[in-house]
């Protein structure tokens, strides 16, 4: 944990130290030390929600967004005919989004049909879902979940997996890389250049990580059939200038490199990408706001109001929040995939 006296992490020493006997890393190497790395990570090591979290997310906001993707999942499997299914999420956080979208889903039987498994690296966080989610089973990857028919959710996941990001120069792309500095300090700096096309000043990203598990639900989809729901923060193209990656300790903005271990890293979702690699199932795209404005928010916020008057203006808030354009609505998208089989996509415009 953080210890104002030390100015130096855990993680920090290791990164010195690797890079001294193996030579600059890349972003992605940085991240997943610094946030995954088992004994001195940043999600090995808290449970960055909780209430003196880094960061808040859209199931921490309001119970309002689990129900939405609960109804969601049990619309999708509904048509896909109601059999047996294994409900998996990826990177659950503190489990409230699953205990939110079993319950709204009460009623429908997909809690009972459904084995629910939690992937989830963290213990921290672990133990946080099996307070709120019963029942539930674990595994480390989504390869370790037994394959067969599946409706999967992954919120803000994505893009706390480890990204490569390359700048262009006149010579080329160059991968930017992680080294030290005359004072033995952690300091950026960039490969030699790499064939490819590029103007000048152009960035880059690419996650190998997305790209294994975006194939492996498409995979799954294709074999054995189902849905996925995948949100998070970011855009489709044209992709914004410059580098995506950003830090956040304590509600705020910090710089990538300070307190490693201790400081949440994200960069934003190319969903333009995204959808391109799903080829041959059902897909479509959409913002947050929209999504859950055409799954019926405005009105379970109406119905929440008048049932308990003293939070209607908190559960207005919350509404807000999940859904304008100022808030999340806009900067939080949302892409639904299905096996050809399912006949639409509840949410979406034209799927
Ligand atoms: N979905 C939750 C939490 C988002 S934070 C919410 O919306 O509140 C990111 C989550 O992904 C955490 O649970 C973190 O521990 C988990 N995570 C990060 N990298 C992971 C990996 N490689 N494998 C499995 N889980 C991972």
């Amino acid at each position: 944990m953080t210890d104002p006296a030390d100015p130096e992490t855990a993680v920090e020493r290791l990164l010195k130290a690797q890079i001294a006997s193996t030579g600059p890393l890349s972003v992605a190497d940085f991240m997943a030390l610094a946030l995954a790395h088992p004994e001195h990570g940043y999600y090995a090591t808290r449970d960055p929600l909780g209430a003196a979290g880094d960061f808040i997310t859209a199931p921490e906001i309001s119970q309002m967004f689990g129900e939405m993707i609960g109804l969601w999942l049990a619309t999708v499997w509904q048509e896909a005919g109601g059999g047996p299914v294994r409900l998996i999420e990826l990177g659950p956080g503190r489990g409230t989004l699953m205990a939110d979208a079993l319950r709204a889903a009460q009623t429908t039987g997909l809690p009972d049909a459904a084995e629910v498994w939690l992937v989830e690296t963290s213990p921290a966080l672990r133990a946080e879902q099996a307070k709120r989610v019963p029942h539930a089973q674990w595994a480390e990857s989504l390869t370790a979940v037994p394959d067969g028919p599946m409706l999967l959710v992954a919120n803000e996941f994505l893009d706390a997996l480890p990204v490569r990001q390359f700048i262009a120069s006149d010579r080329g792309w160059h991968e930017r890389l992680l080294g030290l500095g005359p004072e033995g300090e952690l300091a950026w700096g960039h490969s030699a250049p790499l064939p490819g096309e590029a103007g000048a000043g152009d960035w880059a990203e690419k996650s190998p990580a997305v790209e294994a598990v975006t194939d492996e639900i498409a995979r799954r989809l294709s074999g054995s059939g189902g849905a996925a729901l995948l949100i998070d923060y970011g855009y489709t193209r044209p992709r914004p200038p410059g580098p995506t990656l950003q830090a956040v300790r304590g509600h705020r903005k910090v710089d990538p490199l300070s307190r490693p271990g201790e400081t949440d890293l994200t960069w934003l979702i190319d969903f333009t990408d995204l959808a391109g690699r799903f080829e041959g199932l059902r897909c479509a795209e959409t913002a947050q706001g929209s999504f859950m404005a055409s799954l019926g928010i405005g009105q379970r916020a109406s119905r929440l109001a008048e049932s308990d008057p003293g939070r209607a203006n908190a559960i207005a808030s919350e509404l807000e929040r999940l859904t304008d354009a100022a808030a999340m609505g806009t900067l939080f998208r949302v892409l639904g995939v299905a096996s050809p089989d399912i006949p639409s996509l509840p949410g979406f415009p034209e799927s």
